[in-house]
Parts: C-alpha cells; sequence; structure tokens
C-alpha cells in the first residue's frame, strides 16, 4: 500500500485584536508609547519579547503589516503599551505621533521566537533601538542573578533607557551620534572585544538585518551553536514592513 501525500498542515492562525487608543505619549524624544485597550486583552497570552503585527493604516489607502513588540501587558487593566521608535515620516511612527484616545488598530498575534530560553547559564542581547522594548520585558521577568551581557545601538545617548531587572547586566551601550540607522559595525566591533563567558550561553538578535547578520556570524565563528543564537532582522533599508529570519 502506498502512503497518501499528505497536506502540510496549515499554520494556526492568529488571533485578532481590535486595539483602542487609550494614551499616547513620548518616552524619549525618538520614541513614542502607545497604550492600547481591547474588552479581550484579558485573554492575550504571550511571552516578552514577542510581539504583534499591526494593521498599519497606509498613505495611499488601505493597511499594511508591521510587526511591534509588546512592551507590557497589564491583563487586569486590559491595556496593552507598544513603543515606537521615531526613525521617520514611515507609516507606523507617523500614525504613533497623531495617535488620539479612541483611534483603533486590528492586530494579530502574538508571535515571534525571541523568548529568553529559561536553560541557558548566560544571555546576550546585540540590539539597536528596535529591540530594546523586547530587552525591556524581557529582562522585567528573568529571576535574580541571572547572567546577561547587552550590547545596545542608540541614536545618541538621549536613548540610553533605565533597565530594571533582577539580572546581573553588564551593559554596553553604543551611539550612532545621530548618523542615520543602518548597516554599520558598532554593535560588531563591541561584541568582537567582548569574552564570551564559559558555559552554556543564548544570545538574542534584534535590529537592522545586515547587522544582525554579521553579529550572528561573529558568534557562530566563536564557537556559539547556530541553535543558541536567536535572530532576526527587524527592519532593513528599502525593505516594507515584515521581517528577515537570519538563519544562515
Ligand atoms: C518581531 C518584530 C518586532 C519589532 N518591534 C518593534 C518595536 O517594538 N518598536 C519599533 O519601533 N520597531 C519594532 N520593529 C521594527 C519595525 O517593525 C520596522 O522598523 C518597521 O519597518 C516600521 O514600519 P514603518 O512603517 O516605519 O516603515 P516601513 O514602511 O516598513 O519601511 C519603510 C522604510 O523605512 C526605513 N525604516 C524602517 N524601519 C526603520 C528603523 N527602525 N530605522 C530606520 N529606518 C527604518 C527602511 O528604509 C524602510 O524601507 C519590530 C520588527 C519585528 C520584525
Amino acid at each position: 500500500m502506498t502512503d497518501m501525500p499528505t497536506a502540510p498542515s496549515p499554520r494556526p492562525a492568529l488571533e485578532e485584536w481590535h486595539l483602542a487608543v487609550v494614551e499616547a505619549f513620548d518616552v524619549e524624544p525618538r520614541l513614542r508609547r502607545v497604550v492600547f485597550t481591547a474588552d479581550t486583552l484579558d485573554q492575550l497570552d504571550y511571552r516578552p519579547g514577542q510581539a504583534l503585527v499591526l494593521r498599519m493604516p497606509l498613505p495611499e489607502g488601505g493597511t499594511g503589516r508591521r510587526d511591534y513588540t509588546i512592551r507590557w501587558l497589564d491583563r487586569e487593566a486590559k491595556r496593552l503599551a507598544i513603543d515606537f521608535v521615531l526613525h521617520g515620516s514611515t507609516p507606523a511612527p507617523s500614525w504613533a505621533r497623531t495617535a488620539q484616545p479612541g483611534d483603533t488598530l486590528l492586530a494579530h498575534g502574538p508571535r515571534g521566537r525571541n523568548v529568553i530560553a529559561p536553560d541557558a547559564d548566560w544571555h546576550l542581547f546585540c540590539i539597536d533601538e528596535t529591540g530594546m522594548p523586547a530587552l525591556l520585558h524581557m529582562l522585567e521577568r528573568v529571576p535574580a542573578d541571572t547572567i546577561v551581557h547587552a550590547l545596545i545601538e542608540t541614536a545618541s545617548e538621549q536613548g540610553e533607557t533605565p533597565i530594571e531587572t533582577a539580572a546581573t547586566l553588564t551593559c554596553r551601550w553604543l551611539a550612532r551620534d545621530d548618523v542615520p540607522a543602518g548597516p554599520n559595525g558598532l554593535v560588531l566591533e563591541a561584541l568582537r572585544a567582548l569574552p564570551l563567558p564559559a558555559g552554556r550561553g543564548q544570545a538574542y538578535l534584534m535590529g537592522e538585518t545586515s547587522n544582525v547578520r554579521s553579529w550572528r556570524h561573529h558568534l557562530a565563528q566563536s564557537g556559539m551553536p547556530k541553535t543558541a543564537i536567536a535572530s532576526e532582522g527587524y527592519w532593513r533599508p528599502g525593505r516594507i514592513g515584515g521581517h528577515d529570519h537570519v538563519d544562515d
């Protein structure tokens, strides 16, 4: 008897959230927080570091998909916050700049693979400012004395946000000094100078795709197993929405 070909199992549909803006304010000059509510938010189950796909209004009409990290969720109050980097006049920051209480957005999710690996001996974050909401939320939740190293690219020193964590954190801030964001060697140079601790490590790489790829290649060449390197290109010059899996 021959096996019948089986259809690939469909991806489970992402849950849908009808978000309404409660308030919006600048956390820093280049970062705007939007707090949302929805009747069903008490049912949102996610892990810190995961994101929602927002249906962002486009200037030409209709909506486009943009991924944004859940910065925090208060299930009891049915409130959720998202931090938008104000990098330009593209759809997402333009929407965030003018968001008013009562404005609505459709969201799907949660999704994303960049979540804390509980069994690692140490953790390494290499990010630019788009990975900051994930880092802040993930580090809020790690147990005391978790060993964490972080290399963080920011636009300027103003982006050096206080990090609330019980972890033993060694952090290096790398300001671009208002050079536009994009492919650069800032984090890579710092990473080359960082001796990796002994034991089993886990890396979380989030930022501009070609930078993420260079960090991943360096870590792999330094002997880190590729399975211990979670790497996602969160944006790239010329790319519209979506993200790049960096697996090579
Ligand atoms: C899983 C995931 C989680 C993310 N979480 C966050 C988050 O919490 N906060 C956040 O601010 N971003 C986050 N991002 C990044 C964000 O989704 C992208 O920056 C997205 O492209 C923004 O949409 P847009 O409408 O501004 O630009 P798009 O219309 O998508 O892109 C237009 C152009 O803008 C430029 N561009 C896009 N993003 C940037 C940037 N950050 N800096 C400089 N130039 C840029 C590129 O040249 C691009 O071609 C996340 C991405 C992923 C995949």
